[in-house]
């Protein structure tokens, strides 16, 4: 079986086992999230052995080129001595400029955005909470329009970084984030075509972040955002959204619930099911999904067999560390 090199100890692999699973198992402590491939949390350097394929699907050109791979992906063919990648660049100490209450759980982070900070709306980056443990949240903000970075966060109950964002995180202090990664953002060109997004919950950060820019850019077709809660509470950014519905002809904003009675001005039923009664045949639409992974893996499928190009399909779940096992992730 490979055997894995890492700070001058070996470590060896079960069959069938990852790079990640194997460290884990053996005691040592490393960065990791969502286990599946999404968060690049775990991302490290081979020095000595190809990495799999899989294990840098996603990952920027530049840093393949240099032998970056994630470690979660990665069941080693050979073996391997693997290092953490150069920090120097891909983490940035910022100051924390405001944190306030969008809806009864869910909170608006804002970050001073450190100098030569590059990103594009709906990407995400990796937040370090102050025991190391590392999360992933979608940019809200647009480079453009905004000069701070903008997250919208969940409070879970329980949650080791968003229990720590919630409750301890205040104006002043400092945090540590990483690059912004993920390629669910709007590229310029085909500015007629139709555009559906579908979030549940903060799925309508990075959503809202595509929006703004999508119409920054001059997009002409249009823009349908269909924001799905169980309850009505659960809804938020509902006047600034309606707004900007009533601002920008092209800009069509669907707040959903899908429990209970809605009030005035919001749909009945599951976001997902409301697009596709409203649009049953998205050929030639660009479509982003985002939020619950479950909502958004069935939403892919069905957007593809109601027309839409597989290249045409942007999606972002929002994978828990429930899927990682992780108590932790330091
Ligand atoms: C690419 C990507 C982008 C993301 N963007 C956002 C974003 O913009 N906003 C946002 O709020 N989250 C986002 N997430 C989810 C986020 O990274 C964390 O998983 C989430 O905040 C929980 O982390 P925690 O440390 O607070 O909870 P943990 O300590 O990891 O979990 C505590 C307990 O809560 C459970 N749990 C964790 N998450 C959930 C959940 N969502 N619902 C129910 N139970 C849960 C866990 O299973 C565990 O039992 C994103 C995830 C990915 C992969």
């Amino acid at each position: 079986m490979p055997t894995i090199l890492y700070e001058g100890q070996d470590y060896h692999c079960e069959p069938g086992e990852s790079v990640l699973d194997c460290l884990i198992r053996q005691g040592v402590s490393v960065n990791y999230s969502c286990k599946a491939g999404a968060c690049q949390s775990c991302m490290m350097v081979a020095v000595e052995g190809k990495p799999t394929p899989a294990s840098q699907v996603g990952i920027k050109e530049t840093l393949k080129a240099q032998n970056h791979f994630l470690i979660c992906s990665c069941v080693p063919e050979t073996d391997m001595q693997v290092a953490a990648p150069d920090q120097a660049g891909s983490r940035f100490d910022t100051a924390v400029l405001s944190v306030d209450k969008l809806s009864a759980d869910v909170v608006r982070l804002r970050l001073a955005r450190p100098d030569n900070y590059i990103y594009l709306p709906g990407q995400f980056l990796n937040l370090s909470n102050e025991a190391g443990a590392v999360r992933s949240y979608s940019l809200a903000s647009v480079p453009e329009l905004d000069d701070f970075l903008e997250l919208h966060i969940r409070h879970v109950p329980g949650g080791l970084v968003s229990g720590w964002v919630a409750e301890k995180l205040q104006a002043g202090d400092t945090v540590t984030i990483s690059q912004a990664a993920g390629q669910c953002s709007y590229l310029p060109g085909r500015e007629t075509q139709p555009l559906l997004l579908v979030g549940t919950g903060t799925g309508l950060a990075p959503l809202v972040g595509i929006v703004r820019d999508a119409l920054r850019q001059g997009h002409s077709g249009p823009i349908h955002l269909y924001h799905g809660s169980s309850t009505a509470e659960g809804l938020y950014l509902v006047s600034e959204l309606s707004a900007m519905d009533e601002a920008n002809a092209v800009f069509h904003y669907h707040p959903c619930v899908s429990r209970g009675t809605p009030p005035h001005g919001v749909q009945s039923g599951r976001a997902t099911d409301v697009a596709l009664a409203d649009f049953a045949q998205l050929s030639g639409w660009r479509v982003f999904l985002c939020g619950r992974e479950d909502m958004v893996k069935t939403m892919q499928k069905k957007s593809f067999l109601a027309g839409a190009s597989i290249q045409d399909i942007f999606a972002d779940p929002f994978i828990d560390s429930a899927g990682a096992g992780a108590a932790n992730a330091v």
